[in-house]
């Protein structure tokens, strides 16, 4: 976010909490040109933080932590404009609310098991504001669900779906009238990247001491799905048609239902062997992964060379000026 705004020529101020991390100064062209120091993530929404950024006639650009740790509603009320369409972080941060909008979208999402004893497949245990993966657990009957749930509450159990994932990262601009056409605005598609997950990625590596038997391994070590990195790939290329559909389908129905995922989002997705992709989850604001383009993509740099979604949301916001459509794209 920092090295796109500075790029585009932007003053830039990092909000941070407790201490300046002293990491972003080994990363000149990706550290702020200030930091605003907060004693906790609440802190952001006091007078005092709010009054200092507005002074500064400053746009907050949400990440997911930033989101996550403030509290959706929290950042409902708060009064600095922000990049981005804040309703759409409510939708994002409530699984059934998700899954009516993804529903209304008719893109294809795992099946949703109501009550545990429906569960008659492989299935993934998830947990209402867990973050990165973290605490999900797999089960294929109602009885290894009940063996694993305690006293647990608040998850969802949905189909695990087998396949090789794609996390796929769009910008949508209500404003740009060029290039992949929605009903308003345009749609691009920026990069992709896979999440490394610990230990789920390398479990296959234990089958060596279990003499092959991956059975064995399954019985002893319990996957987890801790995100811990990400890496970049790009999807055979007649995939693509697909891929916008999605990301086309899943805008249209934001702009009928809270006005509009406007900026940076990512899907989820998982694409099965019949290379049908369903849609997991959705992130409606920068993802991590795009920490892998801060000079270009595979696919941005077609749409200009070096793009990254940094540089992206910078330029979104000199155009709206431009334009003076600035109320279109903050919030
Ligand atoms: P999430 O917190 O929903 O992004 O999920 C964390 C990780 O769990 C994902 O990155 C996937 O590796 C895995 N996962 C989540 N949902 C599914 C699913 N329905 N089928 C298979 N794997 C999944």
């Amino acid at each position: 976010i920092f090295h796109g705004a500075k790029e585009a020529g932007f003053y830039t101020i990092g909000i941070a909490v407790g201490k300046k991390p002293k990491f972003y100064d080994a990363f000149p062209a990706a550290c702020p040109d200030e930091f605003l120091i907060v004693d906790s993530y609440k802190d952001i929404v006091s007078d005092r933080v709010v009054n200092k950024l507005l002074e500064k006639n400053a746009i907050v650009v949400p990440h997911g932590s930033f989101v996550e740790y403030l509290g959706a509603e929290n950042f409902l009320s708060f009064k600095v404009p922000s990049f981005g369409n804040k309703h759409s972080l409510t939708f994002e941060s409530d699984r059934k609310k998700e899954r009516k909008w993804l529903e209304a979208a008719k893109v294809p999402i795992p099946k949703i098991y109501n009550s545990p004893e429906e569960i008659n497949g492989p299935v993934i245990v998830k947990f209402d504001g867990a973050k990165g993966g973290r605490g999900f657990f797999l089960a294929e009957t109602p009885e290894e669900f009940y063996d694993q749930i305690g006293e647990r509450e608040n998850y969802t159990i949905q189909e695990f779906v087998l396949g090789a994932r794609y996390y796929l990262h769009f910008f949508y601009s209500p404003v740009k009238d060029t290039g992949y056409k929605l009903k308003k605005g345009s749609l691009e598609l920026l990069g992709m990247d896979r999440r490394i997950e610990t230990n789920i990625d390398e479990l296959f590596r234990m089958a060596v001491l279990r003499k092959g038997n991956l059975n064995q391994v399954g019985k002893s070590i319990k996957p987890s799905f801790v995100v811990t990195g990400n890496a970049p790939l790009v999807v055979r290329e007649s995939l693509l048609s697909q891929v916008f559909e999605l990301g086309e389908k899943v805008v249209e129905e934001s702009i009928d239902i809270f006005g509009g995922l406007t900026g940076p989002f990512c899907l989820e997705t998982i694409c099965t062997d019949n290379l049908e992709f369903k849609v997991f989850e959705v992130s409606a604001r920068i993802v991590a992964g795009t920490n892998l383009f801060p000079n270009g993509s595979p696919y941005s740099d077609f749409i200009e060379p070096g793009l990254s979604t940094g540089k992206r949301i910078a330029e979104e916001i000199k155009l709206a000026v431009k334009l003076n459509s600035l109320d279109e794209i903050i919030s």
